[in-house]
């Protein structure tokens, strides 16, 4: 149980909303834990509303994108969890309390679908409206540790626009924490860098969503001009309580 706390504190969802997690109540997770096996039959997962509109990110992100990559996308790996059985083989209700480690699992269908719940659900926050087009750069101590890590912010924005362009198909760019210093990481699908399975483990701070239905309907095969456009809504308030978590 611990670790499946630790997990959604770690990556700073645990009280954001009770409608994305209701495993994260410890009264529901007894109930859960209570079912047992039938418990596959209750829907654990549920999809949160976005904390803005859909047009909300335009003109960077557009709305028709925002619409079908939450009601539709991030739906879908909502769906296919509540729809896993928990008598199948591997998975049992008592199993998702060890969601720091789901990439543990053989199922690729946990990894895949719980890794897109929780990637998109801390996407969506990471992300916020910027109507004025004003400039919008981190401050405080994530300023500082950028500034550290890597000379400037520029240097850091071209590196991190770097990675995100050129990992190969599917999958997210992310800045973290590790080892007391930021790092820019990519990992393949769903994956993310609290998973064993990752290139690089760590804190995670950034998140991008480089998969094609991330902006293909805008911006088609130019990844790098929605990557660019992305940097317009990052939401740095978001990132700098990612990186001051403990
Ligand atoms: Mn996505």
């Amino acid at each position: 149980m611990n670790d499946r706390r630790d997990f959604f504190k770690k990556i700073g969802l645990l009280g954001l909303s009770g409608l994305a997690f209701k495993l994260v109540s410890n009264e529901q997770l007894s109930a859960l834990e209570a079912l047992g096996h039938q418990a596959g039959n209750s829907t654990p997962f549920t999809l949160s509303p976005l904390p803005y509109t859909y047009n909300a990110l335009e003109p960077y992100i557009d709305e028709q994108t925002m619409l079908i990559h939450h009601t539709k996308h991030h739906q879908a790996y909502v769906t296919k969890m509540n729809e896993t059985p928990s008598t199948n083989i591997d998975f049992q209700v008592d199993d998702m309390t060890k969601c720091r480690h789901i990439d543990q699992y053989t199922s690729a269908v946990i990894r895949n679908n719980l890794g897109g719940h929780v990637n998109h659900t801390l996407f969506w926050t990471l992300l916020k409206p910027n109507k004025d087009a004003k400039p919008n750069l981190p401050s405080g101590k994530l300023a500082e540790a950028i500034n550290r890590d890597f000379k400037s912010f520029e240097e850091f924005k071209k590196q991190f626009s770097e990675k995100a362009s050129k990992h190969f198909g599917s999958g997210w760019c992310w800045l973290i924490e590790k080892d007391n210093k930021l790092l820019i990481t990519t990992t393949p699908n769903q994956d993310n860098p609290l998973m064993k399975v990752a290139e690089h483990q760590g804190k995670i701070v950034l998140a991008l969503d480089v998969w094609e239905h991330a902006y293909y309907l805008k911006y088609q095969n130019k990844r790098a001009d929605y990557i660019s456009n992305w940097w317009n809504v990052a939401n740095w308030e978001k990132a700098e309580e990612l990186y001051l978590k403990k």
